[in-house]
This record gives C-alpha cells, sequence and structure tokens, in this order.
C-alpha cells in the first residue's frame, strides 16, 4: 500500500481540515508557529516562518533567506517577506494588526512566553487566544505520501545499519559506532539521523538514553543501539541489540522475554483498541517473565516529521488506535550495573490490523549469529 512515488500531499487539504477543527472548538483562525506544522501545510521545509491562517486567507511569513526555496517549495498560499530588521513576531504582529479578526489563536506549544508578550503588546486591540494540537491531531493519520517517506527512512536506517555492525570491531567505541552509523545514513541520502543516535555497550545498555562513550565494544558481550534516519523531513526509529559474544544466560533471558513483550504487543493493534492497552498487552508478558518492574518508559510513541508526536502508548492513555497511525513498539527492561534489553520496530495501524514497516532481524538465534566476522 506504501508505494506511489509520485502522489504528492495536497496541502490545501490539509489546510481545510485544519479549519474545520479549529471551527468545531470555536475557533476562527491559527497562527501557527511550529515549524513542523508550518511545513506540514504548505510544503515549506524551512525554519523561522509562521503561517497565518483563516478561512479567507493564508499567509506565510517569512524571510529573504527562504525566498526562494519558497517559489519552489509552496504554491496557492501568500508570501509575506519580513524586512531583515524585523523579527518573525514583529512581521506577524504588522500582519495581524491589519486584519479584521478581533479575536486570534496562537499555536501554544511553540510559542515562547516571551514571544506572546511580544504579540500582546503590539497588538492591545485584539485577544490572544493559545489553541492546541489542531494541527498535531491531524498529523497523527499519515498519508500514501507520508508513509512512502517514512518508509524510505526506515530502509535507510535499517541498510546502515547492517553496513556498520557488518564493519564492527572490537577496539571501536560506542561514540565510534554511532559515527559511523549517522554517516552511512547520510552516505544512503539520510539528510541526519533522527536524533542522537544511543549506543550502549554491556551495562550502559541499562540507561534509556546513554549518550555514546569512549567505552569499547570489546569491554562487553552485547551493545544496545538505538537510531533512526530523516529523509525528505520524516523519520525512523528503532533499536537492536547487537552480541559480539554469546552473552550471559540472565541477558538472553531478559532478551527472550522483551522479545516476547513486544511480539505480543505488536499482534494486539489494531484500530479501535486504546493505545493504554497495547502497553498493558506488552507489561503483562514481562510480568510473566518476573521482568515488570524493570520496564520503566511507555511502550512506544508515535514519530513522523518529530520522533515523538502527540500518540503514546502507555499507561493511561485512554483514546482508541486509528487506520494510518504509525507508532513504535519498543519494549525494554534494564538491570542497573549489569545491562538492558529493548527491541523496538516501526507499526502501522492498518483498517484490518497493523503491518510491521519494519524488517531488521530480531530472533534470538539471528541476532546471535550476527558475531564478529
Ligand atoms: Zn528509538
Ligand atoms: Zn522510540
Amino acid at each position: 500500500m506504501v508505494t506511489n512515488k509520485k502522489l504528492a500531499p495536497d496541502y490545501s487539504k490539509r489546510r481545510d481540515r485544519v479549519l474545520r477543527g479549529l471551527k468545531a472548538q470555536g475557533a476562527k483562525n491559527l497562527l501557527v508557529t511550529s515549524p513542523h506544522n508550518v511545513s506540514y501545510l504548505t510544503g515549506f521545509t524551512g525554519e523561522d516562518s509562521f503561517l497565518w491562517l483563516t478561512p479567507k486567507e493564508v499567509i506565510l511569513l517569512s524571510d529573504a533567506r527562504y525566498e526562494e526555496q519558497i517559489q519552489s517549495e509552496v504554491q496557492d498560499v501568500e508570501l509575506l517577506i519580513r524586512p531583515a530588521s524585523a523579527t518573525i513576531i514583529d512581521a506577524a504582529a504588522s500582519v495581524l494588526d491589519t486584519r479584521h479578526e478581533s479575536e486570534i489563536w496562537v499555536e501554544a506549544a511553540s510559542t515562547s512566553v516571551a514571544q506572546w508578550e511580544r504579540l500582546r503588546n503590539r497588538l492591545p486591540n485584539k485577544t490572544l487566544a493559545s489553541f492546541s494540537g489542531a494541527v498535531e491531531r491531524l498529523r497523527e493519520i499519515k498519508d500514501a505520501y507520508e508513509l512512502n517517506l517514512i518508509q524510505d527512512s526506515i530502509h535507510i536506517a535499517e541498510r546502515a545499519f547492517k553496513a556498520t555492525t557488518e564493519l564492527l570491531q572490537p577496539e571501536m567505541s560506542e561514540k565510534q559506532i554511532a559515527d559511523d552509523l549517522e554517516f552511512a545514513m547520510r552516505r544512503l541520502g539520510a539528510e541526519s539521523a533522527a536524533f542522537k543516535i544511543i549506543v550502549g555497550v554491556g551495562e550502559r545498555s541499562a540507561l534509556p538514553h546513554g549518550r555514546p562513550s569512549n567505552k569499547l565494544l570489546r569491554d562487553s558481550s552485547f551493545v544496545l543501539i538505538d537510531w533512526g534516519a530523516k529523509k525528505n523531513g520524516y523519520l525512523s526509529d528503532l533499536t537492536r541489540m547487537f552480541f559480539t559474544n554469546k552473552p550471559p544466560t540472565r541477558l538472553e533471558k531478559m532478551y527472550r522475554a522483551v522479545l516476547q513483550a513486544q511480539t505480543d504487543a505488536i499482534e494486539a493493534i489494531k484500530p479501535g483498541v486504546l493505545m493504554s492497552q497495547i502497553d498493558a498487552v506488552a507489561r503483562k508478558a514481562l510480568e510473566k517473565a518476573g521482568l515488570e518492574k524493570r520496564f520503566t518508559h511507555g511502550l512506544g510513541h508515535s514519530f513522523g516529521l518529530e520522533i515523538h508526536e502527540s500518540v503514546r502508548l502507555g499507561k493511561g492513555q485512554d483514546r482508541q488506535l486509528e487506520a494510518g497511525m504509525v507508532v513504535t513498539v519498543e519494549p525494554g527492561v534494564y538491570v542497573p550495573g549489569f545491562g538492558g534489553v529493548r527491541i523496538e520496530d516501526d507499526i502501522l495501524v492498518t483498517e484490518s490490523g497493523h503491518q510491521v514497516l519494519t524488517s531488521l532481524a530480531k530472533h534470538w538465534d539471528e541476532v546471535l549469529g550476527a558475531r564478529f566476522r
């Protein structure tokens, strides 16, 4: 289903849907300040730009650095280039000041308090209201165009992982592995890594967000790698364990339990199921192995233009999964001073259930067989 490369997003349709969502909640317009949301609604991939959206007008506020890029990336949007002397907030205020709207809704999560204050001071005759989630909610459901880009990003991440792990040597440090992996992704066409790559050798794998250090691969029999690519603005997010030798039996037990928890959770994914329920399925599997207390974070998150988007698979998340959502499933167990295991894959919720978008080997015999050559 994720195939047609020529498919282009219909940005005006996306904007119409945002406006409908705003209207349903009593808002008549929106000053979009999140660069990801601006990008989602216009196709513009630069930064430092706002979008003013009403049923009657769509204005992209940017600066001269981006003029050419906008001409080539954006259609059907009025462009306003601010003078170099004006800040983006001043430019927005100048535009809004001349509009007839008396009430102005501003994206809250991506506007700083200082920007808000400045806007309010510059617009004494307007009422400012904050609005959250209008665009983020739409972004939860990926269209065919976005799925294509996510799949591209996953392919790059997976190919780079294979290429990098084939060349691992005992004398390599966590940092070298992370650097090599990022370089491999860039060589394969990625703009960058999706986030700071995590590489944890031995006991350092117990740090769920450990930054790569100078610890050497030879210091242990296992390493945890959490990485992803960024390609055309869209991200991927995977975690695999790599074994350089047969690890302790305790780690094997942890690995098998985490893989079982992940398998069960993925199996449970389909539209209509509560997000918290998927998390509970994984927890139950870990409970059977006596490891549920070692699972210290949520099971997964949606991603796309950003690595952590608004869907969370975790306790208390009482919304339902919907077809078109793309989530990670990443159970992990961590024993401080010994080591941790996490396995992460990317899953699309489909009308009939789910589709696993990632394909790297993860079964015990396969990963154990991938040791140094
Ligand atoms: Zn990850
Ligand atoms: Zn993740």
